[in-house]
Formats: structure tokens, sequence, C-alpha cells
């Protein structure tokens, strides 16, 4: 499961969608595109695969951003 909040979806999707377009977790999660905590946005499973499909080069590039943050 990605978990990406609004702020991040959009941004990976070059899009402006309102929160409420989306189904959001119920608690807060580390959201893995800027690595806060933040009500996430549950995607189903197709959905996700679709969208790795589509900015899989992106997911990569923020993943080994991400890793060098710990670091
Ligand atoms: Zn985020």
């Amino acid at each position: 499961m990605a978990d990406f909040c609004v702020d991040c979806w959009n941004k990976l999707n070059d899009t402006n969608c309102p929160p409420s377009k989306f189904i959001l977790s119920r608690n807060l999660e580390l959201c893995e595109g800027c690595g806060e905590y933040k009500r996430v946005i549950d995607i189903e499973l197709d959905d996700e695969l679709k969208f790795f499909k589509r900015n899989f080069s992106t997911i990569v590039f923020w993943r080994i951003k991400r890793l060098f943050r710990r670091f």
C-alpha cells in the first residue's frame, strides 16, 4: 500500500483535487511523499497498480530521496 497525503498525491499527478475526492485513512499515517504523519489516501489495489505504472520513475525517485533523509 502506497500512502500519500492529498498534497503529495496532487503533486505526483499534477492535479489539484480536493481531499473530498478521496477516501482518506481514519488515522494519521506516514506519507511516503513528504514523510509526515497525515491522513493519507486509501487507494484500491487496482488503482495503485495503475498509479505505479504511470508514475514509476517518480515513486522510485521519492523513495530514494526519503532514504537519504533517513541517514
Ligand atoms: Zn505528503
